[in-house]
């Protein structure tokens, strides 16, 4: 396949990994269509041929927009960690393997809003532990809960940039995100 260049997370889409994190999507990928990103979850509109030329993107924040960015690169840590976490708790292999992949994707997420805001620090975030969640149950419907609320995060401050690439990095997280709020409903 040719490579591709997802213009959300950055990352080169090749046919050594355009089925990684399978678990995390509700399509797939195959060999001759790429619909969506392995690592960040875009969609193909988001990609060019890696020969295209990418400008590198310049953004200029005021402290408000840059507020609200911070506040979403710790918000997929969290739910990053919460993942990872989590899929040590999980009984079923197969929620153990989605929660493990939703705990890839989260990152690349967050890694997305560290490079637009230029951060070089890694928020040191609350250990929580979550073995008290005695069933996947339980720990699915917290991911599900963890995702409705990232979701109307996306939403609700998609509007609020002024920057249009970052609008739409917004509004492709919170698809991203709804497809995952289905797949935690879906496993439950
Ligand atoms: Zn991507």
């Amino acid at each position: 396949m040719r490579k591709l260049i997802c213009r959300i997370c950055g990352a080169i889409i090749d046919d050594k990994n355009y089925f990684y994190n399978a678990e995390a999507f509700e399509g797939k990928n195959t060999l001759d269509n790429i619909s969506f990103c392995p690592f960040c979850g875009a969609p193909r509109k988001y990609m060019i041929s890696k020969n295209e030329n990418a400008e590198e993107q310049k953004y200029n924040f005021d402290a408000g927009s840059l507020k609200i960015i911070d506040h979403a690169y710790k918000l997929e840590i969290f739910n990053g960690d919460f993942y990872d976490k989590v899929s040590k708790l999980a009984a079923n292999i197969q929620i153990k393997n989605m929660f493990r992949s939703l705990s890839r994707v989260e990152y690349v997420h967050a890694n997305i809003h560290r490079k637009i805001g230029g951060f070089t620090v890694k928020p040191k975030l609350k250990s929580l532990d979550y073995s008290k969640y005695k069933s996947d149950g339980e720990l699915l419907n917290m991911a599900c809960k963890r995702e409705k609320h990232a979701v109307e995060y996306y939403e609700r401050y998609a509007d609020k940039m002024n920057d249009y690439q970052v609008k739409k990095i917004f509004d492709v997280l919170a698809k991203v995100e709804k497809m995952h709020i289905d797949l935690t409903k879906k496993a439950n």
